[in-house]
């Protein structure tokens, strides 16, 4: 049976497609914890009494940002040994996709990540420079 293919992976950094078994969908873990305490510091910073974390946009102390999804070549970028990684062959699918979507959301983790904006990415298609990349735009009416 030839797999279903919906997706093609584009290298972040030479910006041509990762073939199957040459890269990899990952995230650096160092990175995620790292961030993950700015968060919880910041939140801890930013609590109301009723619990809430409210802020002013403005506010010189904007919260953290989301560490970094990569989409790379193993020949384009050396992976640290504390990565999260999904081999590309492994996401090939919408299914795939949301196969691997609903296994991180339930790392407590994952919100620290910017795999929402990644999966965005690929939903809304062109134009796209690297990443995961639809072969065909999806069309839904959601
Ligand atoms: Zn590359």
């Amino acid at each position: 049976m030839i797999a279903h293919v919906d997706l093609r992976a584009v290298c972040d950094i030479c910006a041509t497609e990762i073939r199957d078994n040459k890269g990899a969908v990952w995230i650096d873990v160092q990175e995620v914890q790292a961030i993950e305490r700015e968060h919880v510091a910041w939140e801890s910073r930013h609590v109301d009494d009723d619990g809430t974390v409210s802020f002013e946009i403005f506010s010189p102390d904007s919260p953290p940002g989301n560490a970094l999804w990569r989409v790379n070549h193993d020949s384009c970028f050396e992976i640290p040994e504390l990565a999260y990684h999904i081999p590309v062959e492994r996401l090939r699918s919408w299914p795939a996709y949301l196969h691997w979507t609903a296994h991180l959301m339930e790392k407590t983790w994952l919100p620290y990540t910017n795999w929402t904006a990644l999966v965005m990415s690929t939903l809304e298609g062109s134009g796209q420079r690297s990443g995961l990349v639809p072969l065909e735009k999806p069309s839904g009416d959601w």
